[in-house]
């Protein structure tokens, strides 16, 4: 096992590494930048490195500077959290030429998954249900109507190099494809420097299903369920829970058990989540992400386990600590994203926290790097707390999250709080009765900005 590892990140993923390590008897490192030297992920580790200015190009994305913490430090492996550098293939290489081991996935496999029309066509391979769609990149307009003729309108046009729900267009019809196809194809290149785009089908009232897997890289895998982040905002994840409201234990157990095999059948190692549209019964693949994911979680409050501590067990070369049949559903999980963000148009808030009171009690979990006196800096993710709670069932959590709610105080700036209030009113948020559309039709006709 690692003596000592460095966390390349910042903010409650960064403070979520550390309480693993922690808990193994690991030392920890964190890096910073100028702007964050007062961060709780500073001030919570056992030792701390500056790592360049505030913007993230120059510090946390700074893969010489990073390295050199490392070797500095003497820290044995990295634990990219997510966002940053967490799927970068060059950068997971550069750590292993170091002789540092990456905490997760090979460079090889964020490669595959990181360009969507390789990942598409490799799940497909691997026997998972993928959405109808182009074979590959579609290079001009009039091959997109083709397209767009042969599985039928409506259609999404998506950057192959896409990701944070950028880069997406609809078209519904011929007419509308030109004006979708040329704008898809402009964002892709200023978002992501490749215009390359495909095409799927555009599925009108899916949700939102993605499958937790992991896996031991000796060829073990396993699943560990599902979550539903229907509800999203610019395709952006607002509230998500699991298990899902609509999947049966029969539908997870066939689906986990086809992401499982896949990734077994690759020797994945580490923690994946294969993202799924379903509707009507259907699960069509729409990417895999090779890293923890923010909404982790309410996986971790039902399964009780602990995916980060996993994480550094299998990259330390140890086995998973749990096999497919220790993997029992107990009871219901939701967790919201708390964002300094003012409503109704979700704009940016960053600033001074006045007053900070996290909820407590039984079967809630409060993942944020907020202190009383905290000055959020204006440089990064508006994320600032993930509020998570457990209850025996769906009815229980929404009651329980609705009390933990109640109890939290963030005061000095505006967030997303007063949003999830609201929505605890909604009969269909408690019938579980909601589609990847939902949200923003409902903040159309209740906040419009
Ligand atoms: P990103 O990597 O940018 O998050 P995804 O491919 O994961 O992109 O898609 C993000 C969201 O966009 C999905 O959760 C869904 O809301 C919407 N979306 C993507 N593909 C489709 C599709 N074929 N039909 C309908 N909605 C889609």
């Amino acid at each position: 096992m690692f003596d000592k590892i460095l966390i390349a990140n910042r903010g409650e993923i960064a403070l979520r590494v550390i309480r693993a390590a922690r808990e193994m008897g690991i030392a920890t490192v964190a890096v910073h930048s100028t702007a964050d030297s007062d961060a709780m992920h500073v001030r919570m580790a056992d030792e701390s490195v500056c790592i360049g200015p505030a913007p993230s190009p120059q510090s946390y994305l700074s893969v010489p500077a990073i390295i050199s913490a490392c070797e500095i430090t003497g820290a044995q492996a990295i634990h990219p959290g997510y966002g940053f550098l967490s799927e970068n293939a060059g950068f997971v290489q550069i750590v292993e030429d170091h002789g540092i081991t990456f905490i997760g996935p090979s460079a090889e496999h964020i490669r595959i998954m990181g360009d969507k029309i390789t990942a598409k066509e490799t799940a497909k391979e691997l026997g998972i249900p993928v959405v109808p769609g182009s074979e590959g990149g579609v290079p001009d307009l009039a091959a997109a109507k083709r397209v767009g003729e042969s599985i039928g309108y409506p259609v999404i046009i998506k950057a192959t190099a896409g990701g944070g729900g950028r880069g997406m267009k609809v078209a519904r019809d011929e007419k509308e494809m030109e004006r979708a196809f040329t704008t898809a194809r402009a964002e892709a290149k200023a978002a992501f420097g490749n215009d390359e785009v495909y095409i799927e089908k555009y599925l009108t009232t899916p949700r939102h299903i993605e499958i937790q897997v992991f896996g031991d890289g000796k060829g073990n895998a396993v699943h560990l369920g599902e979550r539903d982040c229907s509800l999203q905002r610019r395709h952006q994840k607002v509230f998500e829970e699991a298990p899902g409201p609509c999947i049966s234990p029969e539908e997870r157990a066939r689906i986990g058990k086809i992401c499982a095999d896949a990734v077994a059948k690759i020797n994945y190692i580490g923690a994946g989540t294969v993202e799924f549209l379903y509707e009507n019964g259907e699960f069509y693949f729409i990417e895999m992400n090779t890293r923890l994911q923010v909404e982790h979680p309410v996986t971790e409050g039902i399964f009780g386990v602990d995916l980060v501590r996993e994480q550094i067990r299998v990259a330390a070369g140890l086995p998973m600590s749990f096999t497919q049949d220790d993997l029992q559903i107990n009871g219901h999980a939701i967790e919201v994203r708390i964002n300094a963000e003012k409503l109704p148009n979700f704009s940016p808030c960053p600033g001074k926290i006045t007053a900070y009171h996290t909820p407590g009690g039984l079967g809630v979990r409060m993942d944020s790097a907020l202190y009383n006196g905290y000055s959020i800096p204006p440089y990064y993710d508006s994320l600032i707390a993930k509020l998570i709670v457990h209850g025996r069932d769906r009815s229980e959590a929404l009651a329980r999250l609705h009390r933990a709610l109640g109890e939290l105080i963030v005061d000095g700036i505006d967030t997303t709080i007063p949003l999830f209030h609201a929505l605890l009113k909604e009969p269909d948020i408690h019938n579980g009765n909601y589609n990847i559309h939902w949200l923003e039709r409902w903040l159309a006709a209740n906040l419009p900005d």
